[in-house]
């Protein structure tokens, strides 16, 4: 054996790097992170061989101050931790100053940035992995990193790295995930020259989702929003009828940090429990938002796990907000008595929705269905497993509350449907349907004239196609006007310029999907407009049609976005609440 002594910094970095800097990955997720940290609204990723000859990450963030760009890339040198204390209760992403240092010692590195106080940029580079060289230069706020030919000097670390695919996919993977868990921020990712993904920062996390899972199971994730101040857990779950065979896409954000946890898995699993079979797996991508100081990230080098201060309450909490997105959109519910007794739910029930007079004072002071035993063909217990389906058998109407809510009676038990969800469902399918064949258009008394803004109408021009499938008559009428002589029939009653604002704003930016999928989403969007909304009181008739038009619909329980339009009491369920059957 040699002699103790100390390591030279380089070799201490290089040790130190292989911690934070495994595979070009952690590259992309350390500068996102410092991106975010700078409170960016565009990061933009640029890979080449699958990120090993180069790595670019520029950002629109505040950006670092000329003179301290050298101390950008010196380990434990960071603006964002003062003191130890800082440790239990950080709201940064990264805290301990050494991701930039650690991927500048084992590739080529340059930083370019500018901060927004200062009015030029400045740049450093190292060519060899030591020296730095230092410049100003002009250039808008804002930081540039380039990281080129990763681990060229740690060349046992490159092949330790998977096939360049497996690479190019963990990277893409990480950028979704960061990008669905700051829909504000625009992100894009560009492969050889390719656009991998690319999102447009308005907030609409389920537009993201299409991105990542495609618009058919996209539309159907259910959402998730679980408030007990201080803590919240939002985002998406799927039904039980799309399941995976391994838990690749169970995905938990804390505070804004992506990360692994066994236990939170568990806790989403235990959810589902009976629901799906053994050996599959949910889709889920929640984020968890708690006081900082209930969540130790200082425990894992890549930050990748993290220890909670009350662990327990943390995965009962997951379990819970899960359990109860997926009863409150399952097609056939089972509301466990867990779930009816929970104080909190008890009360909203009571306050709301569940009213007894209300619910069952039909028209002729008809109590139906309590009265009814589980005989009828229908076995909840197997519904429940067996499909997420389509069926909807056929219901008795009962009655409308809160001019929101249509009581309906099935074979077994009750029913309410959600009036608006429930007709922007069939508004969407027939519309759908009369895409490609002749469609039923109704001409204005009187043509509409609506006038765009000028990148409104580079927008609409795209979508002007889809709109006439659909039924509208348009035609331009001068620079950024268009004039509308008939629109689907459907939409009778509708402000004409109301829709195409819907149809126009939310496309802004966006990357538009093709074909059939842009029909449906502009088809969807319209539907929403046009649909009835929650507080129309509805006549008796009006009720009665659109249970009967729902019942007509392939897809009759969610509505073109995924909410579901109903909600099913079992008649067994309630024959446990009043103690008829069972005990509590
Ligand atoms: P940490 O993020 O843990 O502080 P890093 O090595 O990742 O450590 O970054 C060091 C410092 O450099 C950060 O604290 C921050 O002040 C600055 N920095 C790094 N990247 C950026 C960026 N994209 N925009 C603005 N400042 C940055
Ligand atoms: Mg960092």
């Amino acid at each position: 054996m040699n002699k103790i002594q100390v390591l030279s910094d380089e070799v201490a970095s290089q040790i130190a790097a292989g911690e934070v800097i495994e595979r070009p990955s952690s590259v992309v997720k350390e500068l996102i992170e410092n991106s975010i940290d700078a409170e960016a609204s565009q990061i933009s990723i640029r890979i080449s061989e699958a990120g090993k000859s180069l790595i670019e990450v520029v950002d629109d963030g505040k950006g670092i101050p000329f003179n301290e760009l050298e101390l950008a890339v010196t380990r434990h040198a960071t603006s964002k931790l003062q003191s130890a204390s800082d440790l239990f209760n950080i709201n940064t992403l990264g805290f301990r100053g050494e991701a930039l240092a650690s991927i500048a010692s084992v590739s080529h590195f340059s930083l370019i940035s500018k901060h927004e106080n200062e009015t030029i940029g400045g740049k450093i580079e190292n060519l060899d992995g030591k020296t730095i060289t230092k410049s100003k230069i002009g250039c808008p706020s804002g930081s540039t990193i380039t990281v080129r030919n990763l681990f060229f000097n740690v060349p046992a670390r490159l092949k330790f790295l998977k096939s360049d695919i497996t690479e190019k996919q963990r990277i893409s993977t990480l950028v979704t995930k960061f990008a669905l868990a700051y829909p504000n921020v625009r992100f894009k990712l560009t492969n050889e020259q390719q656009i991998l993904l690319q999102t447009n920062g308005n907030g609409d996390r389920r537009e993201i989702l299409n991105h990542v899972f495609g618009f058919e199971i996209a539309k159907q994730m259910l959402e998730v929003r679980f408030e007990e101040p201080p803590y919240y857990i939002n985002g998406f779950i799927s039904p039980v009828g799309i399941t995976r065979s391994n838990r690749k896409e169970i995905t938990f954000f804390i505070n804004g940090r992506w990360i692994q946890d066994v236990a939170l898995s568990s806790a989403l699993m235990k959810a589902y429990h009976t629901m799906i079979m053994v050996g599959r797996y949910p889709i889920c991508v929640l984020f968890l938002d708690f006081p900082a100081d209930f969540v130790d990230v200082n425990v894992h080098p890549t930050k990748a796990e993290v220890r909670f201060s009350k662990p327990d309450l943390v995965f009962s909490m997951v379990q819970r907000a899960t359990r109860r997105a997926l009863l409150a959109y399952s097609s056939f519910p089972e509301i466990s008595q867990k779930f009816w007794h929970n104080p909190e739910q008890d009360k909203k029930l009571d306050e709301t929705t569940w009213n007894p007079a209300k619910v069952l004072d039909d028209e002729n002071g008809n109590f139906g269905f309590f009265n009814r035993a589980k005989t009828d063909s229908i076995d909840p217990e197997k519904e429940i497993v067996g499909s997420q389906s389509i069926y909807v058998p056929i219901l008795r109407h009962v009655g409308q509350i809160g001019a929101t809510y249509i009581v309906a009676e099935g074979p077994d038990g009750l029913y309410l449907i959600d009036q608006h969800a429930a007709h922007e469902r069939i508004l969407f399918e027939k519309m759908m349907a009369q895409i490609g064949g002749p469609i039923p258009s109704q001409q204005l008394l009187s043509p509409e004239v609506v006038q765009l803004a000028v990148h409104q109408t580079l927008i609409f021009q795209e979508k002007l196609e889809i709109l006439r499938k659909i039924g509208f008559s348009i035609t331009e009428f001068g620079p950024n006007t268009y004039q509308i002589r008939a629109i689907p029939a459907m939409l009778i009653g509708i402000n004409p310029e109301e829709i195409i604002q819907v149809v126009v704003e939310d496309f802004e930016d966006d990357e538009t999907p093709l074909g059939n999928a842009m029909e449906a989403i502009i088809a969807a969007r319209i539907c929403k407009r046009a649909a009835i909304k929650g507080g129309q009181v509805l006549s008796k008739e009006e009720q009665k049609a659109l249970i009967e038009n729902l019942e007509k619909c392939e897809t009759p329980r969610t509505c073109p976005h995924g909410r579901p339009t109903m909600i099913h009491l079992s008649v067994d369920l309630l024959e446990k609440q009043f103690g008829r059957k069972g005990s509590i």
